[in-house]
């Protein structure tokens, strides 16, 4: 006997047939005489709704408190309906909210960390010979309040509850067969990887592949949680992440994309020492996460730098930027959230010279100028205008994958 993990994501448990045939997977797994805990999202696009309903009442959304209290509630309704479905299939079945099955965390609301999760409950049920239904993306705080892990957190609670029960599979089961080299849906000719590494899933997840949130995949790496990412329509086998793969001759394991990035610039810097130190210490200090960083020629003894931040933490960074005007002094401070972020991943460039040069020049061929660059030992991202960004991962696609 096993006990596995399975997660289903918004899409698989869209609509009542939907919930149906999730539940048909779970109670084969029972049937075959394994441990079964499932962790379900919101359905469809319960979590955008709710987010635009909260938008109506107040445009700017609310206090991150109430918003994790209001967003939590789309689990409620897709774990009940699911456990609704399995009871009438005729096996018993339990649906708990994050805070029942456990999940503490800490108090950094819409983007909170897993502290630790409190097994007890999930084991007595478990001991019942219970199928247990565990709400994705929540837990709860030292204060006994809601909190959220972040979009797409359903999948980090899935590897949590893997990782602390010791399963012996962690299964994410998706609207798309497994990890693609490219978003499949909107690159032709992006293939299927039988396996992939943690380390090149993280980056892949890191750099806009939502297959997999990137949380998920970084604590599957630290405790070692084998995943496999498949499909809840076709009964196929999916996508393996893990330590170590069979290296298939591929230089570049993926493509992806990240819409949600802007670009600041701080024009007019003093070109003394100092000056970066101080600009970016501020930022840490109003916990901005900076991504890409450019700093120009000095001339004329001053200086811009430029760098990108998430989407969501532009105003925090443009908080943290205007408290430094007068020690600074910069002449000016310019946005542009009309950017995208391109970027190719694999552990194998380190040792290949010449992949840069090939990406800029499938971009070149594009006629797609690149703002930005930057580079680590597996992997190398391009900033250019977002209207060009879906042409440009087909480019690079079509360069190295083909
Ligand atoms: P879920 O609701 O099941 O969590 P998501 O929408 O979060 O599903 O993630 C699945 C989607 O990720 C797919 O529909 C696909 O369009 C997109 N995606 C982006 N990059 C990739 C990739 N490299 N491989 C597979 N899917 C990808
Ligand atoms: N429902 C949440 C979201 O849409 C969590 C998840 O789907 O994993 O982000
Ligand atoms: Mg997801």
């Amino acid at each position: 006997m096993s006990l596995i993990v399975k997660k289903f994501g918004g899409s698989s448990v869209a609509n009542a047939e939907r919930v149906f045939n999730v539940a048909n997977i779970i109670t084969e797994e029972y049937r075959n005489g394994n441990d079964v805990i499932v962790v379900v999202s919101a359905q469809g696009d319960t979590t955008d709704e709710l987010i635009e309903k909260a938008k109506e009442i107040n445009p700017k959304g609310g206090s991150k408190r109430e918003l994790d209290m209001l967003l939590s509630a789309g689990e409620q309704i897709s774990i009940s309906l699911l456990a609704i479905a399995i009871e009438k299939l005729g096996y018993p079945v339990v649906s708990l909210l994050g805070w029942q099955a456990g999940f503490n965390t800490d108090s950094n609301y819409s983007m909170a960390r897993i502290k630790n999760i409190n097994t007890e409950r999930m084991r007595a049920e478990l001991d019942k010979k219970k199928i247990i239904i565990v709400a994705g993306f929540q837990g709860l705080n030292k204060y006994d309040d809601i909190t959220t892990l972040g979009r797409g957190g359903s999948d980090t609670s899935a590897v949590a509850i893997a990782a602390s029960l010791k399963a012996d599979k962690c299964q994410i089961y998706t609207d798309v067969d497994g990890v693609y080299t490219a978003d499949p849906r909107k690159v032709k000719n992006a293939q299927k990887m039988n396996e992939i590494t943690y380390d090149e899933m993280l980056e892949l997840a890191t750099l806009g592949a939502q297959v997999l949130n990137n949380r998920s995949v970084e604590m599957a790496k630290k405790y070692n949680v084998e995943l496999e990412v498949l499909s809840s329509l076709e009964n196929k086998p999916g996508t393996l992440v893990k330590e170590i793969v069979k290296m298939e001759k591929m230089l570049i394991r993926g493509v992806a994309k990240d819409n949600n990035v802007t670009s600041i610039s701080v024009i007019g810097l003093k070109d003394s020492p100092g000056v970066a130190f101080k600009l970016f210490n501020k930022l840490a200090q109003h916990k901005v996460n900076v991504d890409i960083i450019l700093q120009s020629v000095g001339r004329d003894g001053t200086k811009d730098i430029t760098f990108t931040v998430s989407d969501t933490q532009c105003d925090d960074a443009l908080e943290a930027i205007n408290e430094l005007k007068d020690t600074l002094n910069y002449n000016d401070l310019t946005t542009n959230t009309d950017v995208a972020k391109i970027s190719i991943v694999g552990a194998g460039m380190e040792s290949h010279p010449g992949i840069a040069a090939k990406m800029f020049e499938s971009l070149y061929d594009a006629d797609i100028n690149i703002q930005m660059i930057s580079t680590s030992e597996i992997k190398i991202s391009v900033l250019i205008d977002s209207k060009y960004a879906d042409k440009a991962v087909q480019a690079v696609h079509d360069a190295f994958i083909g």
